[in-house]
């Protein structure tokens, strides 16, 4: 819906963009020759770094530069755990990223943890929490919406007066990544033993716990109050807000198995508030998207692992006050994502700052 077509410096029929910034999922890089996954899908490893490389290059080149990147996970693929190349190929990649003109924001998926430990991310430059903001009644650690000692890794931050963006762990609840005695990996066993699973059995999408498998995972009660609080402050505030997360949370934003275990949940937390306009994620390599019935648009990325040579799969958002655009490269399709139509509260002298 809406045209997006867009003049050299951005604007369009929906005014001057506020700010833009990058999307990028499943660069899944490794150092080996192309070939089919077990999924029976070709993956061009030897291509991956390569597209990455060209979307910094076209981001670093925009005439409006995307204020910051998200990188939505899965940044290397788990075969580098077996030929012990992961840190080898962590350090190329991120290399390749130090040449972006913005900052980069890195979110987990399941590869990250065929490839190191939670442990190990978090001490690592794939922890970006320094990026983030904090609210004022966040600065006092006694406070409850204190991000300080959490057990995952999410965070939020405001690049423009009216809008917010947080990453959130949808490996929070998983069997990947944490040590077998720490609590996350207790409460992790206890939500599957509460569902019905098997992680032996690939079953029919669209039974009965189809989509509690390893490579998925989702989010604890913790971060589930955390991310509730976040929104409650910016509905109180008027501010618009776009959360990442590697998973898909809505089944009809997806083609595959990839969603997250509790999506029911995390899908009402973010119903439960009006400042939510998007959700991206990636792991579903085929992308997907769906509004659903709140106004949420559910973006699912297009991974670049699965994007042939000649092609790609990258995006720059443009922030309008109306809606964003995603102007999609290669694979990625141009889409325009209206704003739910209840904003009328929100003072327009504030938002056009
Ligand atoms: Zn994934």
């Amino acid at each position: 819906m809406g045209e997006p077509q867009t003049d050299m410096r951005g604007s369009s029929s929906h005014g001057h963009p506020h700010f833009t910034f990058g999307v990028i999922a499943d660069i899944q890089y490794a150092d080996k020759p192309d070939g089919l996954s077990g999924w029976k899908t070709m993956r061009y490893y030897s291509q991956s770094c390569l597209h990455l490389q060209e979307a910094i290059t076209k981001w670093n080149a925009e005439d409006i530069r995307p204020t910051f990147v998200l990188q939505l996970g899965d940044i290397i693929d788990g075969c580098n755990k077996r030929g012990e190349k992961s840190e080898a190929s962590l350090e190329m990649v991120l290399t390749m990223i130090n040449t972006a003109k913005m900052p980069f924001h890195h979110i987990w998926g399941n590869h990250e943890f065929y490839n190191f430990t939670r442990d190990y991310l978090m001490d690592s430059k794939l922890n970006t929490t320094w990026l983030e903001d904090r609210r004022q009644d966040e600065l006092d650690p006694r406070s409850e919406g204190s991000s300080d000692n959490k057990d995952y890794y999410a965070y939020h931050f405001s690049p423009h007066s009216k809008f917010r963006i947080i990453v959130i762990d949808t490996y929070d609840l998983s069997v990947l990544g944490r040590k077998e005695t720490s609590d996350g990996h207790r409460k992790s066993l206890a939500f599957l033993d509460s569902s019905q699973y098997d992680f032996n059995v690939v079953p029919p999408v669209g039974t009965q716990g189809f989509h509690l498998l390893e490579f998925n995972g989702g989010l604890g009660k913790e971060q589930l109050a955390w991310l509730d609080d976040v929104l409650t402050y910016s509905d109180k505030n008027g501010e618009r807000v776009i959360i990442a997360g590697h998973i898909p949370i809505h089944p009809k934003a997806k083609r595959s198995l990839c969603l997250a275990w509790n999506y029911g949940e995390i899908l009402r937390t973010l119903q439960s508030h009006e400042s939510v306009v998007c959700y991206f994620a990636g792991h579903d390599h085929s992308g997907g998207y769906y509004r659903d019935s709140h106004g949420i648009h559910h973006i699912t990325m297009e991974g670049v692992i699965e994007s042939p040579p000649g092609t790609n799969a990258f995006g720059t958002v443009f922030v309008y006050e109306d809606g964003l655009l995603l102007r999609g490269r290669g694979r990625v399709k141009d889409r325009f994502l209206p704003y739910q139509g209840k904003k009328e509260h929100c003072d327009v002298s504030m938002c056009q700052k």
